[in-house]
């Protein structure tokens, strides 16, 4: 069983690939399924785990267009998957280009290349913009879409019973990484989505990041005030007192220096560009 029940109809799976979280909600016919996983063996054991407990998976969902939020298993079956007007429409761009397999792979870690299936990568279907919630027979979960790690980013609060799946936001292992491509004012655009989540902040009980560990309700502000001294930090060209990425960091000590350092690097060369200070 590699299911663990972090509230009541509310599951996760984690893989061993950066920590990142899989959620399963409990419906009336089904489950929904959001950001289903990341190694093909690990899918399967999931696809596994929900057959063996007579559950069929009914929705999916991806918070983001980035290759680790957009995977399928075949076993997983056919039901749609959702993701945001805009992620669905940025996936579809990418998976149009010719090659995109190979760039695909070839930002996949060496190690786990060969375990990744691509076949139905980004297979999305977007939801109208402004879609308040999941269309689907379970739980309501609202739909909380801002631009600042990737065009489109949704994090999903399930209301009843109060859970925060935040996408690749307010974890505990990995820095702020802003999409530096997309947007005029990834700085400005990402202190808003912080705003945003803070705004529900007070209907959270369970914390789930799409990379890292689980927290519980004093975590929500915790790791948003962490995120937006980070992001501080980096407007301001100083160096961040952040644990994720000092000394002690035990999580992706060999590459998450240099996301920071190329962050820096891409916003020194942005406000030398645009002439502005910071
Ligand atoms: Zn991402």
């Amino acid at each position: 069983m590699v299911l663990r029940q972090v509230a009541e109809g509310v599951l996760i799976h984690q893989s061993e690939f950066c920590q990142s979280n899989a959620v399963v909600v409990h419906g009336r016919a089904g489950v929904l399924l959001i950001d289903p996983g990341v190694l093909g063996h690990e899918m399967a054991c999931l696809a596994n785990d929900l057959s063996d407990s007579g559950q069929t998976v009914v929705a999916g969902f991806s918070t983001h267009p980035h290759w680790d939020h957009l995977l399928w298993h075949a076993r997983l079956g056919s039901a749609p998957r959702y993701g945001t007007a805009r992620c669905a429409a940025t996936a579809r761009v990418r998976l149009s280009e010719p090659g995109w397999n190979a760039r695909i792979a070839g930002l996949l870690p060496p190690d786990i290349a060969g375990q990744v299936p691509l076949d139905l990568l980004g297979l999305i279907t977007g939801l109208p913009a402004e879609t308040a919630r999941i269309p689907w027979d379970g739980p309501q979960v609202r739909i909380i879409e801002h631009q600042a790690h990737a065009p489109g980013h949704a994090a999903l609060l399930i209301e009843e019973p109060g859970v925060l799946f935040a996408g690749d936001m307010l974890s505990d292992v990995l820095i702020p990484m802003l999409d530096l491509n997309d947007t005029a004012d990834p700085i400005e655009d990402y202190l808003a989505a912080l705003r945003l989540l803070e705004g529900v902040a007070g209907d959270v009980d369970v914390l789930v990041p799409g990379h890292g560990s689980i927290g519980g309700a004093d975590q929500v502000r915790a790791r948003i005030d962490q995120d937006r001294a980070y992001v501080h930090a980096l407007r301001d060209a100083g160096v961040p007192g952040d644990l994720r990425v000092g000394p002690s960091a035990t999580f992706g000590k060999d590459w998450l220096p240099g996301v920071h350092e190329r962050q820096l690097q891409h916003l020194a060369r942005r406000s030398e560009r645009d002439g502005t200070p910071g």
